[in-house]
């Protein structure tokens, strides 16, 4: 479909239901569905792996993606997992040093059990990437901007590296949303978003999804998306179908939200480090340039002088910003990433990446600018 993003958004694989005309896709509550006779039904025969509703769901992820095959998942965890399931015993993936921290648990708790090799490495230097390679290497599994320190890595350089070794190149687009970054335009072959996030946008549903492009490579997720059955169910895919319509729109006031956000923290006699891509001085403004429409409403800030007492209170101040992990929804939420959203990573792992004790992660919401701005002034001046 050759339309464009905002309305691919409110139509994308969505069409008047063929029974009644109801406009909005109904909600397929059914488990199961009548057979003329064994064998002949109309493509839907249990709803594990397939449901309509969850079927125009998955249509409309692919299409925002720019890719063609689209799954959903009950969360963005069960999504990773069925990527991983891909692999097996003695196959080796390279991956960030500073991922979502369910991703550093699912790879290092979970599968390093099954026999997988992870190498976490800086994914700002695609050379670093480049060195772990070697046989064994199965996939890449980048996030960009990564979480919470906004870190960029070169999407296009990387699945130049991965296309070179024949190796699968997953990106997790979770933070960027698929307003902002495309990744399988940029060479990569799987996308993968925590739908709970950006595209689901209200935090009402916790959801994943992958989109791919290539048949084959479907055929297979989608194998093991029936066969282990971690589908999300049609009142959730409803949900999400209905706060996508706005995604481009919140995308809009996300970003201008969080640019006003970023310049007023910068310099702020409270704040002794930003991360915001958008900054000239961050590592990553010419990749984010490039690869990226705008800059997004992730801000992270490092306070000044601030120990763990001094970061708590300030993060236990605010009236209109929530304290909360997650991000992405319509409201302002506040993260502390080292005990909350990273608190599975240990310590030095974690202070490594800059993940310390007085960052703090703002996912900036679209409420009224001067709210918010107000509300961190006054947060910031508790200590
Ligand atoms: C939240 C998140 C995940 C995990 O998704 P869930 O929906 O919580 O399972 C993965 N990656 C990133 C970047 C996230 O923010």
């Amino acid at each position: 479909m050759g339309y464009k993003f905002g309305t691919k958004a409110i139509h994308a694989g969505q069409r008047p239901d063929p029974t009644t005309g109801a406009v909005m896709t109904p909600i397929y509550q059914t488990s199961t569905y009548w057979q003329a006779a064994p064998g002949d039904h109309q493509g839907y025969e249990y709803s594990r792996g397939t449901n309509p509703t969850r079927k125009a769901l998955e249509d409309c992820i692919a299409a925002l993606e720019n890719g063609i095959y689209g799954l959903a998942f009950s969360s963005g965890m069960a999504a990773t997992e069925t990527v991983l399931k891909l692999l097996k015993p003695g196959d080796e993936v390279i991956t960030g040093d500073d991922l979502y921290g369910g991703s550093y648990r699912i790879f290092t708790k979970v599968f390093e059990n099954y026999g997988i090799k992870f190498h976490f490495v800086d994914t700002a230097e695609p050379e670093r990437i480049t060195e772990k390679m070697n046989k064994n290497t199965r996939l890449i599994w980048i996030e960009t901007p990564t979480n919470p320190t906004l870190k960029l890595a070169d999407i296009e350089a990387i699945s130049g590296i991965a296309k070179t070794a024949g190796v699968l190149f997953a990106v997790d687009n979770t933070f960027a949303s698929p307003y902002l970054q495309n990744p399988l335009d940029l060479g990569a072959d799987i996308v993968m978003h925590s739908v709970t996030k950006y595209i689901g946008g209200h935090s009402d549903v916790v959801m994943g999804a992958l989109v791919v492009n290539d048949r084959e490579l479907y055929d297979k997720l989608f194998f093991y998306y029936n066969a282990c059955g971690g589908t999300p169910g049609p009142q959730d895919s409803f949900l999400v179908l209905r706060g996508i319509k706005t995604l481009h729109l919140r995308m809009k006031a996300h970003c201008e939200n969080g640019r006003k956000v970023a310049e007023f923290l910068k310099g702020h006699p409270k704040v002794a480090k930003i991360y915001w891509p958008g900054f000239e001085d961050h590592p990553g403004h010419a990749v984010a340039r490039k690869q990226m429409r705008d800059f997004g409403g992730m801000v992270s800030i490092v306070l000044r002088d601030a120990g763990l007492e001094e970061t708590f209170k300030v993060a236990s101040s605010f009236k209109v910003f929530t304290l909360a992990e997650s991000l992405g929804g319509v409201e302002s939420l506040i993260n502390h990433p080292a005990t909350m959203t990273h608190g599975s990573i240990p310590k030095e792992v974690r202070e490594r990446v800059g993940v310390v004790d007085n960052l703090i992660r703002i996912s900036v919401g679209v409420e009224d600018i001067d709210d918010l701005l107000a509300d961190l002034e006054q947060a910031l001046a508790v200590i």
